[in-house]
């Protein structure tokens, strides 16, 4: 029996940032994760954007969130030696006259944007309405999770598998699974705890997000390009161009009709021919409020969950990763906005 002190299900950014967090205090932590080729964190693009969805407002707790998340994010760089945040302009192309007039109303005093005073791309782009730039950043989850997932198994703190919660035991204090004893098991499993049937009062709003891998032939660029779709360049040449948003849906996979929407889109945006090289899908693990979910069931004080990340889980979970360990090894009082009793 080997015993520690948080079971922690799941190794997306959830699960990354709460077992880092805990470790760093000295505690005994075990993450299961079965790396799942399509978890959300597996398809995003890492994307931190100041400014929020259509109607452009500053994101929730920015000021607060981002330069935290940059800190970590610098911080896990040096450790496991992988290049993990990039800062990036968002060259916002505007779709139309009125989004053009929202978009400056409603940044007018922003620190992040700044209006151009000449347009990028015009070789490359359709932008009869103008763009904007936006400061923002990528995570690049595909060298950072993967870096992370190591540095757990050098610590003997990864079981690299699926986990089944038929075999957990609660015990008068604690948990059981199989071989572990754990004081307290935290769900940052994403859009599988919406099957859990500890948090089925919680309303989860999980969405569907499809994305193509184009190449772009002569655009290079380290700016994220952003109109209804937005690409981001990777490592390897290729753009990552998407997402769209589904709510209602069958499975996790990729669909032609995605695709189709996808295409209309950079149609819109690009003058130029491209190559589609592959689609990818996951689920975002969004709540009803949009709000992230963290903290302990209210009859089973071992038993608690890190989630709702949504749309924001790059700029999000450090610090709400953070935020939660205080609230586990200092007695912080946690924030009643994303306290999971709020759905209880
Ligand atoms: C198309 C798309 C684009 C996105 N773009 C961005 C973006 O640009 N910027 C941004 O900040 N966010 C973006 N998001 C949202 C972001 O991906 C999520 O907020 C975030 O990844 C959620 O992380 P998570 O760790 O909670 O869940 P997940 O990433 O889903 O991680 C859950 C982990 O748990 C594991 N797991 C699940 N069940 C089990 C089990 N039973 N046993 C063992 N392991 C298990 C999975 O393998 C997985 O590793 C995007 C999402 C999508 C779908």
């Amino acid at each position: 029996m080997k015993e520690v002190d948080y079971l922690i299900i799941g190794q997306g950014i959830a699960g990354t940032m709460l077992s880092w967090f805990l470790l760093e205090e000295g505690k005994r932590v075990i993450v299961i994760d079965d790396a799942k080729p399509n978890s959300a964190s597996r398809v995003a693009a890492g994307i931190i954007n100041p400014v929020s969805g259509r109607r452009f407002e500053p994101a929730w707790m920015y000021d607060t969130i981002y330069p935290y998340a940059k800190a970590i994010y610098l911080q896990l760089s040096a450790l496991l030696q992988v290049s993990v945040f990039t800062a990036r302009q968002i060259w916002s192309v505007f779709p139309s006259a009125q989004m053009q007039s929202a978009f400056l109303q409603k940044t007018s005093d922003s620190a992040y944007t700044e209006v151009p005073s000449a347009l990028r791309y015009e070789e490359f782009l359709d932008q009869p309405h103008g763009a904007a730039i936006v400061e923002g950043a990528t995570i690049n989850l595909s060298s950072f999770l993967p870096a992370y997932r190591k540095y757990l198994h050098d610590r003997e703190s990864l079981k690299a598998e699926h986990f089944e919660l038929a075999k957990l035991e609660l015990l008068e204090k604690g948990v059981r699974y199989g071989d572990l004893l754990a004081e307290k098991i935290i769900f940052c499993d994403g859009v599988a705890t919406s099957a859990n049937p500890y948090f089925e009062k919680i309303k989860f709003l999980p969405n569907k997000g499809e994305v193509l891998q184009i190449e772009v032939p002569g655009l290079v660029t380290n700016d994220i390009i952003k109109k209804s779709i937005t690409l981001v360049p990777q490592d390897n040449g290729l753009f990552w161009a998407g997402s769209s948003f589904v709510w209602d849906y069958t499975d996790d996979h990729p669909t032609e009709a995605q695709r189709l929407i996808l295409e209309k889109s950079l149609n819109q945006l690009l003058k130029v021919p491209y190559i589609i090289k592959g689609q990818l899908a996951a689920v975002r693990p969004s709540g009803n409020d949009r709000r992230p979910i963290v903290g302990f069931h209210p009859e089973h004080p071992a038993i608690g969950v890190f989630n709702g990340l949504g749309t924001k889980g790059c700029s999000l979970a450090p610090y709400m990763a953070s935020h939660f360990k205080d609230v586990l090894v200092k007695n912080a009082v946690l924030m009643p906005e994303i306290d999971v009793k709020r759905y209880f």
